[in-house]
């Protein structure tokens, strides 16, 4: 059962649109995934990311979803890489198509319902390009398929690219083989030493875009619900695949939704001072966590272009870290009682901050909206955690626990984690982070807290209060703060 109506912004149409999927409560989506012949960089993360958000919150308003990403794993590349390599092409995207997995999995993608390769779709593609030359969309030459635009007369409509205006520009390195310098390769006749398949046209190898054309078909049908990319594939690539599909089936709208994520721009004189080299998503999994490239990636809105700084690694530390810690302190509550009351204005303040959360997740994935009221509601629970008895504070650390495994983590797919580990590990990352501003002063690492902690709690056993403030003030001077709690001493960088 669908339990919401949502929208989203459809490139296509140009504005936001009701999600009306073709079988009510089934959803199709298709997401372009990465050609395998390195590891992924920033970008690809994000949009493997942005993808997760949509399947996750999809299922969780209760469609059937069929997510399918494909590989990219037969391109000029992987072929370059395998000649520096001396491997084989087969052997160079296998090897990264373990690597992206990896990836994936560190970051918290879920697995899609389908992970096609171009290799294992090389007879639909075929049979695909031999539709399109049956019904006049394409054309032979010396054993090349090419795709005629000019048979297509909606070709452009993604875009808003006028067919006259491309000409002008195409014109410039007219390869003289083509009807109409636009016109795009479906089958390349291969070259010497390059991996081939047998097709009616001889020897060769798909062009790029007829994988995504192929794939969808193969597994979603000859029409889906929504298509995803980054706004760099929407020309040509989506555009060719529009145009394959559709000539190729007779069936239009191949795609109803056609949604694109903006680009990740990097600081670039910042990043190479101060962030050093994290342009690859291992590089960033490895040194911060998937729960940062999570939180960094998907908060902002996913049709905002993201910049890759030193601040923004940053703030997304400082935001988890105050998710965890008063995911800490209501797990820290919930032992104190194991007869929790519910508090009935707590409740209902929950329920209104879900309902919001909702709404603005259903306003085009409106996810700085839906963050912010996260913050709401994490605000709120510090201000009435100690308040009551032991009862009230176990019901209330029980509610907005509840919110955050029932809402926050199924979504947005952080937040789930052992919260004592997390805050050690943030504490560490922001540590790691202050180390590359070097007008910054030397910040103590969380063991060393922890220590001069447990040092201050001797000396106040001991009635020793005029050493317990001054590790207290020493602390400080060293930017730390230290706040007394009924559940103990708190810590944070100031
Ligand atoms: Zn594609």
């Amino acid at each position: 059962m669908i339990t919401r109506d949502s929208q989203i912004y459809n490139s296509l149409s140009r504005r936001k649109e009701k999600l009306i999927t073709r079988k009510e409560g089934k959803l199709s989506f298709y997401s372009c995934g990465p050609t395998v012949y390195n590891l992924i960089h920033v970008g690809n993360l994000r949009s493997a990311l942005v993808a997760d958000l949509f399947y996750r919150f999809w299922k969780q308003i209760g469609f059937d979803v069929i997510f399918t990403r494909n590989y990219t794993d037969v391109d000029d590349k992987i072929i370059h890489r395998a000649q520096e390599d001396n491997l084989t092409a087969q052997e160079v995207a296998e090897k990264f198509i373990e690597e992206v997995e990896k990836d994936y999995e560190k970051a918290g993608c879920l697995d899609p319902t389908y992970r096609p390769r171009v290799t294992d779709t090389m007879m639909e593609i075929i049979g695909l390009i031999e539709q399109i030359v049956s019904r006049g969309s394409g054309y032979v030459i010396d054993g090349n398929v090419v795709f005629s635009v000019d048979s297509f007369k909606d070709y452009g409509k993604l875009s808003g690219k006028h067919l006259e205006d491309l000409e002008v520009g195409a014109r410039v390195d007219r390869d003289t083989r083509k009807r109409n310098p636009l016109d795009f390769y479906l089958w390349k006749a291969s070259k010497e030493g390059e991996p081939f398949w047998e097709s009616p046209w001889g020897k060769g190898r798909p062009g790029w875009h007829i994988e995504c054309s192929a794939m969808i078909q193969k597994l979603l049908g000859n029409q889906i619900d929504v298509h995803h990319g980054g706004s760099d594939l929407i020309f040509p690539h989506h555009e060719n695949e529009i145009a394959q599909s559709e000539a190729g089936s007779g069936k239009a709208p191949f795609v109803r939704y056609w949604l694109h994520h903006a680009f990740v721009t990097i600081n670039q004189e910042k990043m190479s001072k101060s962030l050093g080299n994290v342009f690859s998503a291992r590089e960033f999994l490895n040194k911060f966590s998937g729960e940062m490239a999570r939180y960094m990636f998907l908060t902002p809105h996913y049709r905002s272009p993201i910049d890759f700084s030193e601040n923004a690694v940053w703030s997304a530390a400082k935001a988890l870290e105050r998710i965890y810690e008063a995911k800490n302190l209501a797990e820290d509550c919930v032992a104190l009682s194991s007869q929790a009351i519910k508090n009935q204005a707590f409740e209902e303040f929950i329920a209104k901050i879900s309902e919001e959360f909702y709404s603005a997740m259903s306003d085009d994935f409106h996810t700085p909206v839906a963050i912010s009221k996260v913050f709401d509601l994490i605000k709120e629970y510090n201000r009435l955690a100690y308040q009551g008895s032991n009862d009230d504070k176990a019901g209330r650390a029980k509610s907005f626990l509840r919110f955050l495994s029932e809402v926050l983590v199924p979504i947005f797919g952080f937040g789930g984690d052992n919260s004592k580990e997390v805050l050690v590990r943030l504490s560490e990352i922001q540590k790691s982070i202050k180390g590359w501003d070097e007008s910054g002063p030397e910040q103590l690492s969380a063991t060393e807290i922890e220590s001069f902690i447990s040092e201050r709690e001797l000396a106040r056993k001991q009635k020793d209060f005029k050493r317990s403030d001054k590790i207290r003030d020493e602390l400080l001077a060293k930017g730390v703060e230290l706040k007394d709690t009924p559940l103990g001493p708190k810590w944070s960088y100031r």
